[in-house]
């Protein structure tokens, strides 16, 4: 059995910054990378929202440079994911995919959110050609063009807000005739004169060529098939924080996300902390979750010296 001090489970900005910040700290961390090496910022192009890059910066670069430094420092990174956990009582016990066991003092569960697609082949050929998840991320890309949003939830509402102050024009894609969003969300869409709600439509597939997205077909309820001319079409249906694995043990909130106390990035369980997008459904940045990740390895220090661990 394999006894370590702490155990970072993520590979994304939350998880590799916890590493850089308990390598130097000499607490020898072991970071599983779990499926997706880099997190979901890997699945977006260019960053130009991360602090310090100018001209913005490749996204896997960014991830790359980010598991070097903590490679530098002296975090173990592995390739791989942990299988099972329990976290009944410390030290911590956990499984890796290739039958190592392992005992933790402390564990940062920095797993991320997977955000929802709608499935349509056509959505996954123009992935990153005019197809995203993240307007925040990638609206800069948009502006003065035509975009849809799909999705009648606040994610939603705020992503159209957003890229109306962007975009010439923003449709919202909704499947029913009624919103999910708050009042407040629902009046602010409707206030703003450049976006149109579709309501009762789904969408049937998006449209494109060679250059990216070009339109999306659509199939309203009374059965008409029409097609609308856009350059970028956005999800905003909603995320899946990727905290099953940690649901018997740690108090998740109502949509699945690990509760921390605020004020710090521990769970409901002493001696895990849960740092990034797995623990926030309210910014999902990548900066803020490196300066979550930060905060779950100082709280890790503090933890270790108070237990004398
Ligand atoms: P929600 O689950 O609240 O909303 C998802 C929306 O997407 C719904 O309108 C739903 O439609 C629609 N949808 C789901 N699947 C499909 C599909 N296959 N095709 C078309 N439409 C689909 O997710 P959100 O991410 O919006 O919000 C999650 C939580 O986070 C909520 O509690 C929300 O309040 C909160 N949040 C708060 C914010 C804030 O306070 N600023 C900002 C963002 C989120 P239908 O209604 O028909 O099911």
């Amino acid at each position: 059995m394999e006894r370590i001090r702490v155990l970072i489970i993520g590979s994304g900005p939350a998880g590799y910054t916890a590493a850089i910040y308990a390598s130097r700290a000499a607490l020898s961390p072991v970071l599983y990378e779990g499926m997706e090496r880099g997190g979901q910022l890997t699945t977006t192009t260019v960053v130009e929202n991360y602090p310090g890059f100018a001209e913005g910066v490749d996204a896997n670069q960014l991830m790359e440079a980010m598991g070097k430094q903590a490679a530098r420092f002296g975090a173990d990174i592995r390739p791989g994911r942990i299988k099972e956990i329990d976290l009944s009582s410390r030290p911590f016990r956990a499984l890796d995919d290739k039958g190592r066991e392992l005992e933790a003092e402390t564990v940062i569960i920095a797993t991320g959110a997977t955000a929802k697609y709608l499935g349509l082949p056509s959505e996954g050929k123009y992935r990153g050609m005019g197809v995203s998840a993240c307007a925040t991320c990638d609206g800069f890309f948009y502006r003065k063009k035509v975009v849809a949003v799909v999705g009648g939830g606040d994610s939603a509402c705020e992503e159209a807000t957003y890229l109306a102050g962007l975009c010439k024009k923003v449709y919202m894609i909704v499947r029913r005739d009624v919103f999910r969003a708050s009042v407040a969300m629902q009046e602010r869409v409707l206030g703003t004169p450049n976006i149109e709600v579709l309501w009762n439509c789904n969408t049937q597939e998006v449209l494109g060529d060679e250059y990216g997205v070009t339109g999306v077909r659509l199939l309203r309820k009374d059965g008409e098939v029409f097609d609308i001319q856009v350059d970028g079409f956005f999800l905003g249906i909603g995320h899946h924080p990727n905290a099953d694995l940690f649901r018997p043990w740690v108090e998740v909130d109502e949509n699945g996300y690990i509760v921390t106390d605020g004020r710090t990035t521990a769970t409901s369980v002493e001696g895990v902390f849960a740092a990034g997008d797995v623990a926030d459904p309210r910014y999902r940045q990548a900066v803020t979750a490196a300066a979550s990740g930060c905060r779950a390895a100082l709280d890790v220090e503090k933890f270790l010296i108070d237990h004398k661990a």
